[in-house]
């Protein structure tokens, strides 16, 4: 296992490099999520212009159009976004730009029967598509498609560079699920400021638990803090996690209310969910965001 992880670590330095510099001279292929962005550089390399609209910590359910925003859309190519609702503020001006230049949301690709549907909402799918990396790995096929159809002069290039980088994603795949079954059984319950990792509980199999509904809009109510308050409880769980780009507070408030009842929680750290960490650091790109992400999981729940 220890040399496949070395394996991993070079392939992120190599994806990191793919994507260094802005080049005006090169078509502007802009992606809404840094986990998007990852994929176009691994796929794209120096063929393109690459940027991220969300960059590190920021959440892209509540994200918003900021001044400038609609100079870098119209300067674009191509506009990659996921789809399903998580850029829930944007859908309107992604939709007004779809007849203007190519816009593709990352999701279309997946077969509906994969998706998983919020409770009582047949038409609502779960956004989270990056957690179950099999699953990432069709949408990722949607930025190769759209790549070589806008420049089939590089189309060779892209088909090669998304070769590698799926190979990579079926390494983590694997990787992922191994980590997951160390954990002893009885602990396997992911607590989480808000429903993120669906995806993560249906491929893998870790129960999780969010505290808000699948986006951060929702607020927490008393009766939130008190169910999941008892699933620590009755379980032991020896620790629940913030997110890098949800409030900490109300995962807080658990733990205050865990206290009262005489027992203890520990507080983990921030996970990266729905945004990575910043360029140059090791959850900068998709695999240290997910490596990050289930090392410290397994490192809370195992005693
Ligand atoms: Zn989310």
């Amino acid at each position: 296992m220890a040399g496949k992880f070395k394996w991993l670590i070079l392939a992120m330095m190599l994806v990191l490099s793919g994507c260094r510099f802005v080049d005006n001279a090169k078509p502007l292929v802009l992606s809404t999520t840094g986990m998007i962005h990852d994929a176009v550089c691994a796929i794209a390399g120096d063929r393109v212009s690459a940027k991220v609209l969300m960059g590190p910590g920021v959440d892209p359910h509540l994200y918003r159009m900021r001044a400038g925003d609609i100079a870098l859309f119209q300067k674009s190519t191509i506009i990659f976004y996921n789809g399903l609702n998580l850029e829930a503020q944007l859908g309107r001006a992604l939709s007004g730009l779809s007849t203007k230049k190519t816009v593709r949301a990352i999701s279309n690709g997946i077969p509906r029967d994969r998706l998983i549907m919020a409770e009582d909402h047949e038409d609502n799918p779960d956004p989270h598509i990056w957690f179950d990396i099999d699953l990432w790995r069709e949408a990722v096929q949607t930025v190769t498609q759209t790549l070589s159809e806008t420049m089939p002069e590089h189309a060779d290039t892209f088909r090669k560079n998304a070769a590698t980088y799926d190979q990579l994603l079926r390494e983590l795949d694997t990787w992922v699920a191994h980590q997951i079954a160390t954990i002893p059984a009885e602990n396997r319950v992911l607590i989480t400021a808000h429903d993120a990792f669906s995806y993560l509980e249906k491929r893998y199999g870790i129960t999780v638990v969010g505290l808000q509904g699948m986006n951060t809009l929702s607020e927490t109510s008393p009766a939130d803090i008190t169910r999941v308050t008892s699933i620590i409880l009755n379980r032991s769980i020896p620790t629940i996690y913030v997110e890098s780009s949800v409030p900490v507070r109300q995962i807080e408030a658990v733990q205050a209310a865990v206290r009262a009842k005489g027992k203890d929680v520990a507080i983990g750290p921030p996970l990266f969910t729905d945004a990575m960490g910043a360029p140059g650091t090791p959850e900068g790109t998709y695999v240290g965001m997910i490596t990050t992400t289930i090392r410290h999981i397994v490192e809370g729940l195992t005693p």
